[in-house]
């Protein structure tokens, strides 16, 4: 049997896998959703707050411990939205993570506002509250912490922070479907949570997105916002009267198909994080003792944690000095193939805001740039829905390449 001490297979041993392993297929598909997605067509009620539609938003909001739902056509206006609603604009500035999805520095930029990139906790990258402080001036319209792949921002610490400066809090939920931080859920705990439902999301329908806040007047404005101005329980031509004043409304409204869809997953949400939590605690075990390689730690306070992915850091000896690229390629000759991280939104390519729209606080971020991107690998969340014996098969990987890290550095002197 090939174990976590034979030869390296990219130094010609034999791989732990000799067919690359693969996550569950996704996303998830089922004959009783197709058969209510015709039974859906059929009815003719596709949209404009549609039963569906309101359905969904209800029992999503019900999860997550939050009063009111707001569902939305993708998890970037959801954001753009909560931040409207705030009373965001032109001249303000918006704190968010240096790395995170562009959409969370994006929403604030079509608001006319300012991002302005905070680093990250080694631990948990996401958002750094002890850099937070500092980073807040007269003009910060809200800040936006990413609850990140397999990881909880600090909330208990940001909303201190935040509460004590009068500024909001808009958590960005996207990787967090289903995750609770003690006990309540996550988009429950700042003035607004937004979610994401894109294809590669925890819960999907393709696109779509949703606004969670326990304020009725917030809800009121979000809705409006997203509705081209109705305000809820409008009927289609009947408005109740004008939105406010200071609110651009926008048509963001997304399908009843969309919402059918995500109210069929939502079923088994609770037993799909079971599932994700348990694989994600094996494969920490196996690597606990493992020198050089570290899992992002959980939530602090995570009751239970959700998965958007689970990664893994080099940024320990033996493997500090070993190239990304060679892991990777390591890891891929024992039958596992990884993905990257992000990296820092100022740096990706589709990031275009002129360098007088954007601020990086404190000059560099470097747990974003180098910790976060330059030693991190990662499996997406389908990886933690795959069989035991695949789940085993990347702890071993992982534990096999780590503890012969310095193999895979002479390969790489060798060859040079
Ligand atoms: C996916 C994602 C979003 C929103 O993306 P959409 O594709 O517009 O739904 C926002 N923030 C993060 C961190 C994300 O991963």
């Amino acid at each position: 049997m090939v174990t976590s001490t034979s030869k390296l297979a990219i130094n010609g041993g034999k791989p732990i896998s000799e067919t690359p392993l693969k996550p569950e297929s996704w996303p998830p598909v089922s004959e009783e959703t197709a058969e209510r997605m015709k039974e859906l067509y059929l009815s003719r009620e596709w949209s404009f707050h549609s039963p569906a539609e309101q359905e969904f938003a209800r029992a999503y909001a019900d999860y997550h411990g939050a009063k009111h739902g707001i569902f939305m056509v993708n998890g970037t206006v959801t954001i753009q939205c909560a931040l409207a609603a705030l009373g965001v604009g032109e001249g303000d500035e918006v704190i968010v993570p240096a790395l995170t999805w562009m959409a969370t520095a994006m929403a604030a930029y079509y608001l006319g506002a300012t991002p302005v990139f905070v680093d990250l906790e080694p631990s948990t990258l996401c958002l750094d509250p002890d850099q937070l402080e500092d980073a807040i001036t007269p003009k910060t319209g809200a800040v936006v912490p990413v609850h990140l792949y397999s990881s909880m921002a600090d909330l208990e610490k940001i909303l201190q922070i935040c509460e004590s400066k009068g500024v909001p809090v808009v958590e960005d939920c996207a990787h967090m479907q289903g995750g609770k931080w003690d006990g309540r859920g996550v988009g429950s705990w700042g003035h607004v949570g937004s979610f994401s439902f894109q294809q590669s999301k925890t819960l999907s329908c393709g696109e779509g997105g949703i606004c969670l806040t326990d304020d009725d007047e917030l809800a009121d404005r979000i809705f409006r916002l997203k509705h081209i101005g109705y305000a809820p329980g409008n009927e289609q031509g009947r408005p109740s009267g004008s939105p406010p004043e200071d609110l651009v409304c926008h048509n963001f409204r997304a399908t009843a198909f969309q919402a059918l869809i995500l109210r069929e997953q939502l079923r088994n949400l609770s037993e799909r994080i079971e599932l994700y939590d348990k694989n994600a605690s094996k494969i920490r075990e196996h690597l606990e003792n493992v020198p050089g390689v570290r899992v992002q730690s959980r939530g602090r306070l995570a009751s239970p944690q959700g998965y958007y992915a689970i990664v893994f850091i080099f940024d320990e000896e033996p493997c500090r000095d070993v190239p990304r690229a060679s892991l990777v390629e390591a890891l891929e000759a024992e039958g596992l193939n990884v993905g990257g991280t992000y990296g820092p939104v100022y740096d990706h390519v589709l990031f275009n805001p002129p360098e007088d729209r954007y601020r990086i606080h404190g000059g560099r971020c470097e747990v974003a740039e180098y910790v976060a991107t330059e030693r991190a690998v990662s499996l997406s969340h389908p990886w933690l829905g795959a069989d035991e014996e695949t789940i085993d098969a990347v702890g071993e990987i992982f534990t096999k390449v780590a503890t012969q890290a310095d193999d895979i550095k002479s390969l790489d002197t060798e060859g040079k």
